[in-house]
């Protein structure tokens, strides 16, 4: 792509966010549901949020964005593309 491109989407799994232990993915889960409702958007198996969102949900876990990143796609929530979103981000 060239140097235009815009950043990828942040594209959360619905179906694996659903299958990781709330222990660690609860407050993801409650923040997805959350815009699913102000949405109202509540069939859908993917959902994008915005990067500010990301960020946000960086404040709740703690974590910076790209550390958060890591361990979202290692949960196989965001597809690995979502690294770029954040090295945007953070640049
Ligand atoms: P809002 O932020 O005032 O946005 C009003 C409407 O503008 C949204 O209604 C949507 O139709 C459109 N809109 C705003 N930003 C975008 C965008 O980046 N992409 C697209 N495709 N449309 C956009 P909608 O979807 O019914 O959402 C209602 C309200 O729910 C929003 O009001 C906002 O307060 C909240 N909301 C929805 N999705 C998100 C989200 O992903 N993150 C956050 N933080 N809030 C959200
Ligand atoms: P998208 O709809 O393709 O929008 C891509 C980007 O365009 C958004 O990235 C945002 O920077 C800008 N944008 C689009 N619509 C609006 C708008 O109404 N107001 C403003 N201020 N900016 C807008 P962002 O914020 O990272 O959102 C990523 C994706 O998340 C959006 O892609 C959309 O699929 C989803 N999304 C975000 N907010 C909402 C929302 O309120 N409602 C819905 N239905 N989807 C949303």
């Amino acid at each position: 792509g060239g140097a235009a491109e815009p950043p990828p989407k942040l594209v959360l799994d619905l179906e694996r966010l659903s299958q990781v232990p709330s222990e660690k993915a609860g407050p993801l889960q409650r923040y997805a549901a959350t815009i699913q409702s102000q949405r109202g958007d509540y069939n859908g198996k993917v959902l994008s949020i915005r990067q500010d969102d990301l960020r946000t949900l960086a404040v709740i876990y703690d974590q910076s964005p790209s550390v958060l990143t890591e361990q979202l796609i290692g949960w196989g929530v965001l597809d690995a593309d979502a690294r770029r979103a954040v090295q945007h981000e953070e640049s």
